[in-house]
């Protein structure tokens, strides 16, 4: 198992979060069930807050990236941590407000906003929009125009770092969907753009390298050319911008294997330096901005699923079928991203079997984990997945007509729904 402070094993070899039993928790809210300790999430929020105070002044703020797992009890919890927020959709954002998060404390990024999202995002006083492309940025000008607003605006830029991420998910490189890119020009073309358009007032720049990174190196390198290119537009124009939004990224366990690093370490390796360029170019501190997403929830949830078949296929494998799959987290199908599977009411015995864990969609790519070891099991025993509290219940989908499964949370050794579990009525909800 995972070496987590949240997770343990009680005396009847059951696994424990938040020092709940997981018998109990599939036996008061069915499988399968999305499972969150929030004072875990509380405690990493507040790491990252304290590492601000702690490496940079305070001089700066986490945003929350939502994406991550959105839900209003998470925007409630990333309010309450003092913490902003990232929103990358017209639907986060309604979540985030609906939750009532102060709109100044959001960023909305999006590679193509729509209009409608533009203008709700202008209409409800977000904090910053942060333009992609060059088609945005008129756009954005021209609403804001129309509304009669000054919007604070960021932009986003491909810094051009390989951060040696799986290639599905890095996005600082030059041949990326998202941000301009600094090499051929266009980054400092927009920023004249953005410095120029009456009715934006550009407050920041930002670049996001890639995510699950177990490095220090590629974070400090991002903002080393960062800094590079906000000298460069001060040479160029006269403005020195007052913010600097370096992402987020930052690499979780899933397997005994992934080194995860301390998230203080990050802010103090960035803002020293920034430091650096600082002295050298003569600059005011920026205010910065992180937006971790994985790493606040990631660890956070495990999902608890029931086994049903078990079907052995002689030498060849075994088959391990459990009642929830891809609809609930389709990370292995697109990603084949790795996870610990354990057989939670056996928590104490060892891993003697290695089996693939199958979901119970008609699709042959619908797999949680193949060949992974596993605890002896049959029919009937309760699997956990450990892990997957960020890009799970966010990622979930109705496939097959599959409800969503509820989201639990666990805080002070009690428990509460944060998400219901979807039924068939809210299956045929808009069906006409
Ligand atoms: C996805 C994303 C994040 C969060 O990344 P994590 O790997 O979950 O920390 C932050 N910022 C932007 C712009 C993103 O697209």
């Amino acid at each position: 198992m995972l070496n987590f402070d949240h997770l343990a094993v009680n005396q009847q070899g059951h696994l424990t979060i938040g020092g709940i039993d997981t018998t109990k928790l599939a036996q008061e809210y069915g499988t399968p069930l999305y499972v969150m300790d929030e004072d875990k999430i509380r405690s990493i929020c507040r790491m990252y807050q304290n590492s601000f105070k702690k490496c940079y002044h305070g001089n700066g703020m986490p945003l929350y990236a939502s994406k991550a797992f959105c839900c209003k009890e998470m925007c409630r919890i990333v309010n309450e941590e003092g913490m902003g927020l990232d929103v990358v959709s017209g639907g986060e954002l309604y979540t985030a407000l609906q939750a009532g998060f102060p709109a100044e404390r959001i960023q909305m990024h999006g590679n193509n906003k729509t209009p409608d999202e533009l203008s709700y995002a202008i209409n409800s006083g977000v904090g910053h929009i942060v333009i992609d492309n060059m088609d945005e940025l008129k756009m954005l000008d021209e609403m804001a125009g129309k509304l009669h607003q000054a919007v604070g605006v960021s932009l986003r830029i491909k810094p051009g770092i390989d951060a040696h991420t799986h290639q599905f998910i890095r996005t600082g490189q030059i041949d990326s969907k998202f941000g301009f890119a600094l090499e051929t020009g266009e980054a400092m073309q927009a920023v004249k753009m953005a410095i120029h358009a009456k009715n934006l007032k550009l407050l920041e720049l930002h670049c996001h390298i890639g995510s699950q990174i177990f490095e220090l190196q590629p974070f400090v390198l991002a903002a080393q050319v960062m800094m590079d290119f906000m000298q460069q537009i001060r040479k160029e124009t006269g403005v020195m911008l007052p913010e600097l939004n370096l992402g987020g990224g930052f690499g979780i366990q899933y397997i005994a294997s992934d080194n995860s690093l301390p998230y203080e370490s990050y802010m103090e390796k960035v803002s020293e330096a920034i430091g650096q360029k600082c002295k050298e170019y003569d600059f005011t501190e920026p205010k910065i901005y992180i937006e971790p997403g994985r790493s606040i929830v990631g660890e956070a949830g495990i999902t608890l699923y029931t086994i049903g078949a078990v079907k052995q296929i002689p030498n060849i494998r075994t088959y391990v079928s459990i009642d929830g799959g891809m609809t609930d987290n389709p990370r292995y199908a697109l990603y084949q991203s790795d996870y610990t599977v354990i057989v939670a009411n056996h928590a104490d015995q060892p891993a003697k079997q290695i089996v693939t864990v199958a979901g119970k969609c008609c699709e042959s790519g619908d797999l949680i984990q193949k060949d992974a070891p596993l605890q002896m099991c049959k029919a009937g025993d309760l699997l956990a997945v450990l892990s997957t509290g960020a890009y799970n219940y966010s990622m979930a989908s109705n496939y097959n007509r599959i409800p969503r499964p509820a989201v639990v949370m666990v805080h002070d050794g009690k428990t509460r729904i944060a998400v219901k579990r979807e039924t068939y009525e809210d299956l045929i909800h808009n069906d006409l």
